[in-house]
């Protein structure tokens, strides 16, 4: 059966999406490498030797760095093709590491830049207030990626620290190309100025497209219950007035966002645990943090907005018709439960096993309906472990060859915690399943 518009993605998909990317880059970043050598500026020009290698190499290395900035936005952009075809945790993934390299880019900016200028201290005065920028351009940058890597050691409560990175981020874009039209000769006329420009409109379109709700994928919807179920984990069911249905692959997760609740008004992650086929949306929220642990406040009625469907983690989005093996830790289910429900409405003959681990039987849930499922499609298998308490079991090695044995040509789905999913992958390669066949979730960027 099929669920609407959406077609599956084949698994060539990333690479297709890395790939458009790449090529987009390379295109920007050998256009801009090129200006200082085709407009050369006076100051290249009335340079000599390695004077003139030095600040011709410094202004590449500021383009370069400048170019990698502006694909730091297109990365966290939600542009819905490249979610659709890399996937945003890979895109943020992208984020981070572009991040970092592109900040040790642009220190060794102005070091190759004010050697043959013979500049031996910084211009502070009004007359240099490009440069001025360029210098607090290269702060921001380095304030980003050490609060960016240290927020966890450091407890930084993470919708502070995501607001400030979203709004530094666009002002370090924003200031990147005021230090490039007002500071550097190579971009004063012609050409480059011209290209500057275009760059730096696509900017600010990139920045109105990711924070105006008008061109984003939201719905409304209002919560029409809110349950306790396991210990520690909210259920909560949200339903829509409106008449189109919403569109998603089982598994992929959409953000919410409450406006009128007791509860703050920023948007969180969740994987939809309904199947696509129901006229509901239903999550399982685990209580991790501030957030999630007022959701007891949020009551019926309340509106919400969801923005979504994001993410690759689904079975739909592989060409193959192998079994599937679903492993999960805790409230990482809820993508495995998404997809069994919509595997029971559309059972083939696929072979299906979920292996679930939490800590004890009292924080299951959804249990009964998950072993209805083994009496009405024949290949379905469901193991429990519970980790805690008397005869505890965790998916060790021992534990994993025996559900695995006969999954050994599968599919495997695997969310959890962390370092459960570390563990079990390493263990799953160890047994004989490809690396390329193992696919992760992990709830959190
Ligand atoms: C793709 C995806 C699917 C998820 N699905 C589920 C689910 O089905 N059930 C469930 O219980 N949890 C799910 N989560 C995790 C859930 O989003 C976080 O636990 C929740 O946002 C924590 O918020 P908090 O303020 O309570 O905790 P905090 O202590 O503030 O955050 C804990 C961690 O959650 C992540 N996080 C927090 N806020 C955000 C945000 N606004 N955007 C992105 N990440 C954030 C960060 O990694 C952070 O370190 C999912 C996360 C992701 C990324």
């Amino acid at each position: 059966m099929s669920i609407g518009i959406l077609k599956p993605t084949e698994k060539r998909a990333r690479l297709v999406g890395f790939l458009l990317l790449g090529a987009f880059g390379l295109f920007l970043v050998a256009g801009g490498m090129s200006i200082p050598f085709l407009f050369e500026s006076f100051s290249i020009k009335y340079k000599f030797g390695f004077h003139r290698a030095l600040l011709r190499s410094g202004k590449v290395i500021g383009i370069v760095a400048g170019v990698l900035l502006f694909l730091q936005l297109v990365l966290v952009s939600r542009l819905g093709a490249l979610n659709r075809w890399v996937g945003m945790d890979q895109l943020v993934q992208w984020h981070r590491k572009n991040g970092i390299f592109l900040a040790f880019l642009a220190l060794s900016h102005p070091l190759f830049i004010f050697g043959p200028e013979d500049i031996q201290t910084l211009p502070i005065s009004w007359e240099f207030w490009p440069e001025v920028v360029g210098a607090l351009l290269l702060m921001g940058l380095f304030y980003m990626v050490a609060s960016g890597l240290l927020k966890t050691w450091l407890a930084f409560p993470f919708h502070l620290w995501m607001r400030a990175h979203r709004f530094g981020g666009g002002f370090l874009i924003l200031a990147f190309f005021v230090h490039l039209l007002f500071s550097s000769e190579s971009f004063e006329e012609g050409l480059p100025r011209l290209a500057g420009l275009v760059l730096a409109l696509a900017s600010i379109v990139l920045l109105l497209w990711r924070h105006l709700p008008f061109f984003r994928p939201l719905s409304r919807w209002a919560v029409s219950g809110v349950f306790p179920a396991g210990v520690q984990t909210t259920q909560l069911v949200l339903s829509s007035e409106e008449k189109k249905k919403f569109l998603f692959f089982p598994g992929q997760f959409v953000f919410l966002q409450f406006f009128d609740s007791e509860i703050s008004s920023e948007a969180h992650p969740f994987t939809v645990a309904s199947a696509p086929t129901s006229n509901q949306l239903e999550f399982f929220i685990g209580s991790h943090g501030d957030w999630t642990s007022q959701l007891k406040r949020v009551k019926a009625g309340d509106a919400v907005r969801v923005e979504g469907p994001y993410g690759r983690f689904s079975y739909l989005v592989l060409s193959d018709e192998r079994p599937l093996l679903f492993i999960a830790g805790g409230v990482g289910v809820t993508p495995m439960l998404s997809m069994l429900r919509f595997l029971k409405e559309n059972y083939g003959k696929r072979r299906v096993r979920l292996v679930w681990s939490v800590r004890t039987p009292h924080h299951l849930f959804c249990v009964s309906e998950l072993s209805r499922f083994q009496e009405s499609m024949d290949g379905f298998s469901m193991h429990l472990l519970f980790s805690h308490g008397l005869g505890g079991r965790r998916l060790d090695q021992e534990a994993l060859s025996q559900f695995v044995e006969e999954f050994l040509d599968a599919e495997v789905f695997l969310c959890g915690p962390p370092p459960m999913m570390r563990d079990v992958g390493r263990i799953l390669v160890d047994l004989g399943i490809g690396k390329r066949r193992i696919y992760t979730e992990v709830f959190g960027f």
